[in-house]
């Protein structure tokens, strides 16, 4: 059975500085959070600056620029994985469209009613996300798929408030350790009350967070995660969403 840690305490009051809207702020607001997108040229992390100037050089066809959240903003669940793929959703402009990721991720989305449509890999293939949305804890894609701490710490500001951008968010999927630990610093989860696990859950004020691994072709075809393991995590959701 899955422990869920209730308390609301995971919910600090007590906020760093430059974490994003104060948790008091979360799934209240009404209208478009300012900061919840980055621009296009946003120039923040000068490592991941430079290599995005590569790409558009190499590759001036592909998107290359922060990729913004999918889905509509009034969902009730919010998936955040790790960052773009070089070849997928940099290249795409929508997040784990044309990685590996995302064939699991979308086909499991649908079994559980919260995407509609053929995922094709590409933008325009009409998958319409369902009481659901899709972003990554760093918008930018890192070299090696490896962003450096620092980086996930400035993106995180465009992840907390794409939070508090979200009136009606209920439950977050975590997909693996980096999204988990930056979504627990975005909404001020102390790390000790709330240890990454598969499966595991966790209660945030009104917000209920689910940790999964990574749907990544390594974790997939290491057999860290099965198919099953993870639709299990999304009937864990759909089952809190429809009680
Ligand atoms: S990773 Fe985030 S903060 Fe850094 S440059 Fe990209 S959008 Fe800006």
């Amino acid at each position: 059975m899955t422990k869920i840690s209730t308390t609301d305490d995971l919910t600090k009051q007590s906020r760093r500085s430059g974490a994003g809207p104060s948790p008091s702020s979360l799934i209240l607001s009404d209208s478009l959070h300012p900061d919840a997108e980055p621009g296009r040229d946003c120039p923040l992390c000068p490592r991941l600056v430079e290599f995005r100037s590569l790409n558009r050089t190499q590759h001036p066809d592909w998107f290359n620029a922060p990729v913004p959240t999918f889905g509509p903003r009034d969902a009730r669940l919010l998936v955040i994985g790790l960052a773009p793929g070089l070849q997928g959703a940099n290249r795409t402009g929508r997040p784990f469209t044309g990685d590996f990721a995302g064939d699991l991720l979308f086909a499991t989305l649908g079994t559980y009613g919260f995407a509609r449509g053929d995922y094709r890999a590409q933008p325009d293939d009409g998958l319409t996300l369902i009481d659901c949305r899709v972003s990554n804890g760093v918008r930018c894609v890192p070299p090696q798929n490896k962003p450096l701490p620092i980086e996930i710490n400035t993106c995180r500001s465009f992840l907390a408030a794409t939070i508090a951008d979200m009136p009606k968010l209920r439950a977050i999927v975590m997909l693996g350790r980096v999204s988990h630990d930056t979504t627990l610093k975005a909404l001020d989860v102390r790390a000790r009350e709330a240890p990454f696990g598969h499966g595991a859950q966790f209660q945030a004020g009104r917000i209920r967070l689910f940790d999964s691994y990574h749907c990544s072709r390594y974790n997939t075809n290491t057999g860290v995660l099965t198919n099953e393991m993870f639709r299990s995590v999304f009937a864990s959701v759909r089952a809190y969403l429809d009680s």
